[in-house]
């Protein structure tokens, strides 16, 4: 108990800075990581798992959304049956928990930009305006010809709710997924709601990075440049870099430049919440605030 106290002092103190760190900022910039969603309640394992895919679990042996989108499932009806459901609940539904509101409250009145890794959408759902937003790695929500033979995206929330409801799935008022009382889901979508390039009639995929088929449409490049744009106009203003749950997949993204926009700006913080890893380089150790913590105890208790 004794060993504890001043660990849990240290985290207090550093609350307080980020608290006024926030408050005294012009300029917030947010570089959110999966971490960030996770700590939303979007987990995938688990309780959300079991409930939309147990089917899927008990004939594939698979435990987690994650490892599902490996899989190779035998016809494209099964494929996309797994994905609808898949992008249904990560992307078209609410997270459980409101901390994107939290955050949004947290910077709406100040002038902000936010970099993310995710492709979740949470930023947007919660109100942040999207020219402030830049998706670096993709959008659950857009198809892309998988081949690729254009640089188009598209919109798919139509014919991932046709999916899902082919499989016996309905949407409630508030937007979440549920199997009605009784009923066995589908495994399996019908041929005409399988997507297949207007292009090219090659299948569809989904419009994110994991490989170099990835699509970066108009909509991607403005974001990237207004980006860009605003880290040029307020790179020497007082300037915080809040980064959330940010790993080690992709550091040269959020990671990296933010530690050495800090460092080239005296007036810059460098503020890190993550879960087990949370540092900084010596050298701009006196303008870093580092929490190691779960955002969602971090931020709520210190701002509402
Ligand atoms: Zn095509």
């Amino acid at each position: 108990m004794l060993l504890m106290e001043p660990k849990t002092k240290k985290t207090a103190n550093k609350t307080e800075e980020l608290v006024q760190a926030l408050e005294q900022a012009e300029t917030i910039i947010i570089g959110a990581g999966a971490g960030l969603s996770t700590a939303a309640g979007f987990t995938y394992s688990g309780e959300r798992f079991n409930k939309y895919f147990a089917d899927f679990s008990r004939k594939y042996h698979f435990n987690d959304m994650y490892s599902g989108g490996f899989y190779h499932y035998q016809t494209p009806n099964e494929q996309w049956a797994f994905w609808s459901r898949n992008i249904y609940v990560n992307r078209y539904q609410n997270p459980p928990k409101p901390l994107y509101h939290t955050l949004y409250e947290l910077v709406k009145d100040k002038d902000y930009f936010v970099i993310t890794t995710n492709v979740d959408h949470c930023f947007q759902k919660a109100g942040f305006d999207k020219k402030r937003l830049y998706y670096t790695q993709g959008d659950y929500g857009l198809f892309q010809c998988s081949e690729p033979c254009h640089n188009e995206t598209y919109d798919n929330k139509d014919v991932i709710c046709e999916m899902v409801k082919a499989q016996g799935f309905q949407i409630a008022a508030d937007g979440s997924l549920y199997l009605p009382e009784g009923v066995e889901a589908k495994m399996s979508v019908p041929d005409e709601l399988i997507p297949y390039c207007p292009k090219c009639g090659k299948p569809m995929s989904m419009n994110l990075r994991a490989d170099d088929t990835f699509v970066q449409d108009d909509g991607w490049y403005e974001a990237a440049e207004r980006y860009e744009m605003f880290l040029r106009q307020h790179l020497n203003t007082k300037i915080v870099f809040l980064e959330l749950g940010v790993g080690y997949n992709t550091p040269g993204i959020i990671k990296y430049p933010f530690w050495q926009m800090t460092a080239k700006n005296p007036k810059a913080v460098y503020a890190c919440i993550n879960y087990g890893d949370a540092v900084c380089p010596r050298e701009i150790e006196k303008q870093s605030i580092c929490i190691d913590g779960e955002i969602e105890k971090v931020l709520p208790c210190s701002f509402s």
